[in-house]
């Protein structure tokens, strides 16, 4: 007999749960968009989307999805025939890529597969090897949501300098801001994208482009850019309607504005410990499944794991066969695997993926652990025991 009906857990590495208050902010009849009560709260959202970012540069807002912040940065940044070097951690650092050669730009990839995180000297001797400068910015996902692997950024600004390149950092943040702690001017940022529906636990639709002086000047220099994605007007706006390029996904804001009231309630340092402190739960308990069997987190080193999204190998079928069992057995909805290029799975059976971005916390996390432990015992996919015990003890320690 199932035990699924209740409240679900949706694990999805985006889009995330959404807190009932989110829900309830945006449920409300069409606003009046000429009211100054809806413009008044619409400029509140940007000092307050500024302090998740830790930056006191300006940030463009977008009707559209992480897809659409990918293009949006290249577009005010690199011209076509212009190139971009990407170090790739997995398949959103690829998408961010295939996204400038869709608008003319020269690609330089430097892989590192899927279970490292971006090698700093790697990116070194990249930028050191461009003698003339042709490098115009270095695209990095911070987390890269396919692998669950966490790149040091700051370490990143410290190599442009150290080589004296001028070329943009530009940072993907969509998995991790809100969830990982993330410095944007401490760290050297130039330009950082990130979407609403992960950290920011509002619907998919939005999504928000930050970027420093010297991007701006980047921008001002530009032969041209795209109307629609333009930031110079979205970031300074003459008038409510060139925040969004036309008419504002009103609801949306609302929701932003109950989300952001949520993660300044609680504070940015004490969402990003939450978040560290449930990862290791689920880390813990990772561990102690695969003590036994063919359970294994995708990042070995815990220093380079997302506090986002954790993503684990199981052997084909069975991390299907437990993503199927979790959700219409006991109401879990695990994200599925994705972009690991394992050939002898290619729809990625034996993989899934932990999202615990946003609005998560222990009773959750906790039962996300559970779930997974009767799930692999009810399947019979051999696994280590103790998981939930050390969970528990990774919750409880100092
Ligand atoms: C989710 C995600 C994207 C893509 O965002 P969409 O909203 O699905 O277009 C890009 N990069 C990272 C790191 C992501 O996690």
């Amino acid at each position: 007999m199932p035990l699924s009906n209740g409240r679900p857990h949706m694990a999805l590495p985006g889009p995330s749960m959404m807190p009932d208050r989110v829900l309830q902010a945006m449920h409300r009849p069409a606003p009046d968009i000429y009211d100054l009560d809806l413009h008044d709260m619409v400029a509140s959202l940007v000092p307050d989307l500024r302090r998740v970012a830790r930056t006191d540069g300006h940030v463009a807002m977008y009707i559209c999805n992480g897809h659409g912040a990918w293009e949006a940065a290249l577009s005010n940044t690199v011209a076509p025939d212009e190139t971009v070097l990407v170090p790739t951690t997995g398949a959103f650092g690829h998408g961010w890529a295939e996204m400038a050669r869709g608008l003319g730009a020269e690609v330089e990839i430097v892989e590192h597969g899927r279970t490292t995180p971006i090698d700093p000297d790697r990116v070194c001797a990249a930028l050191a090897a461009d003698k003339g400068h042709r490098i115009k910015a270095v695209l990095a996902v911070h987390v890269d949501t396919s692998s669950s692997i966490r790149s040091d950024i700051a370490a990143l600004r410290r190599v442009l300098d150290e080589v004296g390149h001028p070329a943009l950092l530009m940072a993907d943040c969509i998995a991790s801001l809100g969830c990982d702690a993330f410095e944007m001017d401490a760290w050297g940022v130039d330009v950082m994208i990130t979407g609403s529906q992960k950290g920011l636990m509002v619907p998919p639709g939005m999504a928000f482009v930050f970027f420093n002086d010297r991007a701006a000047e980047v921008r001002r220099a530009m032969p041209r850019v795209s109307r629609y994605w333009d930031w110079a007007a979205r970031a300074e706006p003459e008038m409510f309607y060139q925040y969004f390029g036309g008419t504002a996904p009103t609801h949306h804001l609302y929701g932003l504005r109950a989300a952001l009231d949520m993660i300044h309630e609680e504070g940015m340092e004490h969402v990003w410990a939450r978040h560290a402190r449930l990862a290791r739960a689920i880390w813990a308990a990772g561990e102690a499944w695969g003590a036994e069997g063919p359970f294994r987190l995708n990042v070995a080193d815990p220093a380079h794991r997302s506090h986002a999204v954790t993503a684990a190998a199981l052997g084909a079928p069975d991390g299907d066969r437990l993503r199927a069992w979790c959700r219409d057995e006991a109401g879990l909805v695990l994200g599925i695997g994705l972009g690991v290029g394992d050939p002898e799975d290619p729809t990625n059976s034996g993989y899934f993926r932990f999202g615990h971005m946003g609005h998560v916390n222990a009773h959750g996390i906790l039962g996300l652990i559970g779930t997974v432990e009767t799930g692999l015992t009810v399947l019979d996919i051999p696994h280590g025991a103790g998981a939930m015990d050390a969970a528990v003890k990774a919750l409880t320690a100092a």
